[in-house]
């Protein structure tokens, strides 16, 4: 197949061809046009997801495929699953569906996260810790903070000692570690100890902010899950202090994630689709990251090639995967655009 068309991120016309799923930049003699114009993206990326879970916890595989499904015809053909209660690999092999990294199970304190979804763990977090290494795809998934309802607020759920142990297991066996936090005193101990990731973050400060800055950390904000947070507020009924402290968290959910990006943190899109957020709503995402302050073109990187950068896959190059969206108008200009794919290619396969 024969592509053609504004290639991004440099925005140049170019000539793309497709061979057994993959790119090729050189003319492949009696290949098929199949796009003559437009703007070709690298397939969106999801970098806070999870196929398998659903309102009410672990889903049937045949409903985790309808999710991964509706992801793709939003354009999202990679997936960072931030955590399943269900095995997804049977997914992997489907080349129907979009790339799934999976990071195994949440690992949270008994009584210290929703029922039913993650590994509990009573004191041993570093053997929890290598045994979902091993299950996942290189990312391990901790529970950071979450109510503990003998203080009525959000609290750490491990030590810093349990943290720098832990996370050294899994870069010892070769995979990244990122957590679950809300509130600001869960940071500094993930953050020294090496963690590669915090999600949602809405807790950061002016003092942990430079630090993931300067250590590299990577954060994804899931904007449109943090507007759930004064619904959640709304239900925490008999404990005040932690409803004022997420709609306190809430209120200032665009000035942190504002300062982020201005002290350089690397962000990407995420949408925590799975529990109360619907699948396929990664352009609200990028839409989103731009409201607080990314450039439009950076909103769209941050979804694509930056994020695929990220996690280890090529953009549009000689010897990608054929992963392209291609769109009518230029999405850089109009956000809206990324609505409406005129077409999807994952594989090399259009959808
Ligand atoms: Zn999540």
């Amino acid at each position: 197949m024969h592509l053609r068309g504004v290639v991004l991120p440099d925005g140049e016309p170019r000539d793309l061809w497709v061979v057994n799923g993959r790119v090729r930049t050189r003319p492949v003699p009696g290949a098929q046009t199949v796009v003559d114009g437009g703007f070709l993206v690298p397939g969106l990326v999801d970098a806070h997801c999870h196929v398998g879970l659903g309102s009410h916890g672990g889903v049937e595989l045949s409903e985790a495929v309808e999710q991964a499904l509706t992801d793709r015809a939003a354009g999202t053909l990679l997936i960072r699953d931030c955590g399943s209660p269900i095995d997804t690999t049977p997914l992997q092999e489907r080349l129907d569906l979009p790339r799934i990294i999976r990071a195994g199970r949440h690992i949270a304190r008994p009584k210290r996260y929703l029922p039913h979804i993650g590994v509990e763990v009573e004191s041993d977090l570093a053997t929890a810790v290598a045994e979902q290494a091993a299950y996942g795809d290189g990312w391990v998934k901790l529970v950071g903070d979450w109510i503990d309802r003998g203080v009525g607020d959000l609290a750490p759920l491990w030590t810093d000692d349990e943290l720098a142990q832990a996370i050294k297991v899994a870069h010892d066996a070769g995979a990244k570690v990122t957590a679950h936090v809300f509130g600001e005193d869960a940071l500094p101990g993930l953050i020294n100890a090496g963690i590669d990731c915090i999600e949602h973050g809405t807790g950061l400060t002016d003092d942990t902010i430079s630090l993931m800055a300067s250590r590299g950390t990577v954060l994804v904000p899931t904007l449109i899950n943090i507007e759930t947070f004064p619904g959640i507020a709304d239900r925490a009924g008999k404990y005040p202090t932690y409803a004022n402290h997420m709609r306190d968290l809430h209120a200032r959910m665009s000035t942190t994630v504002a300062s982020a990006i201005e002290a350089g943190v690397p962000v990407y899109a995420g949408t925590d689709a799975g529990g109360g957020i619907q699948h396929g709503r990664i352009v609200d995402e990028i839409i989103a990251l731009h409201r607080v302050g990314m450039s439009a073109v950076d909103a769209i990187g941050a979804a694509s090639w930056n994020a695929r950068s990220w996690l280890g896959f090529p953009s549009l190059t000689e010897g990608a995967a054929a992963d392209v969206v291609v769109y009518d108008e230029d999405p850089r200009e109009n956000l809206e655009v990324l609505r409406s794919p005129r077409m999807i290619m994952l594989r090399g396969r259009i959808h």
